[in-house]
């Protein structure tokens, strides 16, 4: 998959994105991330990528002219992706729309600064937003490598263990069980007795319950969740 981000800070991604896994992606062919910058899509002495919002208000608004002269410059004529404007006010990343969009050839992804994005970005250039979650960040990189991280994961032969992606926290409707490792005892706290009987059946039975625990004392929201078949372990 080939992604493409537009940003007035690209030196912000390398450190994320060319590390651990997602540096391994890219080296192994799985991955092509480029990352451009806004400010080589404009025309006048000062680069100029925002302006004073019409009806007043505070702050600065992303000007249109750039964003759509970065896209069209950078979006192949026939292409099988999806460009997607980062912002709060768009729909909220999960798993599902994760794995939608890892099934793309090319994404681009752009990110806002300043009080926002001329809406029509949105309207005419974007063919989603998409939000992070409900809070306001002071612009769209980070979320945009959220993204990324987060479809990466979904991408055949990213994450060694392909089934990892499946027995998590909400893939399927519930948080995950609690997970230990060695030594069976540490500081006087000793991992549960049933996780080193060696009976599958017993933990399979016993992680569910641990999920359904968990969920319902930390995410009530996510108890009944909608259209999802619970793990039923
Ligand atoms: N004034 C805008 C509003 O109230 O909806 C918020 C603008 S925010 C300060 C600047 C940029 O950061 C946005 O254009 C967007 O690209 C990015 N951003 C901030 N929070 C985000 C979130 N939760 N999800 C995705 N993008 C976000």
């Amino acid at each position: 998959m080939r992604i493409d981000v537009i940003t007035i800070f690209p030196a912000m991604f390398s450190p994320v994105l060319n590390e651990s896994i997602i540096q391994r992606a890219q080296d192994a062919g799985l991955l092509d991330i480029r990352v451009h910058d806004l400010r080589a899509y404009t025309h006048d002495k000062r680069r100029t990528v925002d302006d004073r919002p019409y009806g007043g208000g505070p702050g600065m608004v992303m000007k249109p002219e750039p964003l759509f002269e970065a896209v069209e410059a950078i979006r192949p004529q026939a292409s099988a992706g999806c460009t997607i404007l980062m912002s709060p006010q768009g729909e909220r990343l999960t798993p599902v729309l994760a794995k939608k969009l890892a099934s793309m050839q090319r994404l681009i992804v752009v990110c806002g600064r300043y009080e926002g994005v001329d809406d029509r970005v949105r309207e005419g250039l974007a063919d989603r937003s998409v939000s992070i979650g409900d809070y306001v960040l002071t612009g769209g990189e980070l979320p945009a490598m959220v993204l990324i991280d987060c479809v990466a994961r979904y991408i055949g032969g990213v994450i060694g263990n392909e089934k990892a992606t499946e027995e998590e926290s909400f893939s399927n409707g519930w948080l995950e069980y609690p997970q230990y490792t060695r030594p069976p005892e540490y500081r006087g706290m000793k991992v549960p007795e049933v996780l080193l009987s060696g009976s599958h059946e017993e933990i399979a039975k016993w992680r569910h319950k641990q999920a359904v625990a968990r969920t319902q004392a930390a995410r009530p929201d996510l108890v009944q969740p909608k259209g999802e078949e619970p793990w039923t372990g």
